[in-house]
C-alpha cells in the first residue's frame, strides 16, 4: 500500500488551469520532494491533498483512503504544515498543542503524554511553557511538525516549511525531517523552490506549470548536483544557480 497515491489530478481556478494531469506515489517511510518554482502549483496540490478545495478531476488515496469517499480515514492519516504558520503567538508550545489535540478529540491524558512525546522528539520539550513569539523561526516550525504528529498520521505534508528561515536553520529543519522520516517511518511529502533541499536519495518530484516535468530517485534525474541544478533550469525555465 502506498502512503499517498495521486491519480490524473486536474484542478483549474475558474478558467485558470492551475494543476494538471498529475500522477505519482508515495511510499510509506520515503521522503519525496516535490520541487517547482513559484506559482507551479505545490500549495494549490497541498490544499486539495488536506481537502481545502474540493477534487474537481482525478483521485486521492492516503494509506489506501480514498479522500474523495472515506475523508475521515485518509485525513487521519495525515499531518500538514501549512506555507503560512498557523501558531497563536501569544499561547505557549504546549498551549498550542493542547488546543489542537482537542480538536482531534483527544482525551486530556492521551494529549498530554503524546504532547511530551512529540516535544521530546522535536527536542523543544524546554520550551513548552514558553510563548511562541520568543522562539526562532526554525523553533516555530518545530511545533507545527509536533503539532501535525500529535494524531500519528503516517504521512506528513510540509507545504515550503523552511521558507524565510536563515540557511542554516533552513538546512537544519530539512535534516531534522529526514531524520523522522527514517526513524519513524514516516512518509513525508517535502515542498520547495530550492534545490539545495534535495539529497540523491529522494524520489523526486518536479512540478512546473501544474505539470509534473519529471519523476523518480532524484539521483536518475540529475546524477550529481550541477547536473540536477542544470534539468530543473531545463525543465522549468528557472535560472540555473551559479
Ligand atoms: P506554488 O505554491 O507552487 O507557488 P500555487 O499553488 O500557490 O503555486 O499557485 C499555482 C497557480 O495557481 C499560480 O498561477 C497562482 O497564481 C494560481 N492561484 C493560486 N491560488 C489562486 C486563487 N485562490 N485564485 C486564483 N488563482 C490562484
Ligand atoms: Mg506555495
Amino acid at each position: 500500500m502506498n502512503a499517498l497515491e495521486v491519480s490524473n489530478l486536474a484542478f483549474a481556478y475558474g478558467a485558470r488551469q492551475a494543476l494538471q494531469d498529475l500522477s505519482f506515489r508515495v511510499e510509506p517511510g520515503s521522503f519525496a520532494a516535490l520541487l517547482g518554482p513559484n506559482g507551479a502549483g505545490k500549495s494549490t496540490l497541498i490544499a486539495l491533498l488536506t481537502r481545502l478545495y474540493h477534487l474537481q478531476q482525478g483521485d486521492i488515496q492516503v494509506m489506501g483512503n480514498s479522500l474523495g469517499q472515506q475523508p475521515r480515514q485518509a485525513l487521519r492519516q495525515l499531518g500538514v504544515v501549512f506555507q503560512q504558520s498557523t501558531l497563536d503567538l501569544d499561547l505557549s508550545v504546549e498551549q498550542n498543542l493542547r488546543y489542537h489535540a482537542a480538536l482531534h478529540g483527544l482525551a486530556k491524558a492521551q494529549a498530554k503524554v503524546r504532547i511530551d512525546e512529540e516535544l521530546a522528539r522535536q527536542q523543544l520539550d524546554e520550551r513548552r511553557h514558553e510563548k511562541v513569539r520568543a522562539l526562532n523561526g526554525g523553533h516555530r516550525r518545530r511545533v507545527e511538525i509536533a503539532r501535525a504528529l500529535l494524531h500519528r498520521p503516517r504521512l506528513l505534508l510540509l507545504d515550503e516549511a523552511s521558507a524565510g528561515l536563515d540557511p542554516a536553520s533552513r538546512l537544519a529543519l530539512n535534516r531534522h525531517v529526514r531524520q523522522l522520516c527514517r526513524d519513524q517511518g514516516l512518509a513525508v511529502l517535502w515542498t520547495t523552490h530550492l534545490l539545495d533541499e534535495v539529497q540523491a536519495s529522494d524520489e523526486l518530484l518536479i512540478l512546473n506549470r501544474g505539470r509534473l516535468v519529471a519523476q523518480g530517485p532524484a539521483q536518475r534525474i540529475g546524477a550529481d548536483d550541477a547536473s540536477l541544478a542544470a534539468t530543473f533550469a531545463r525543465l522549468t525555465g528557472a535560472e540555473e544557480l551559479a
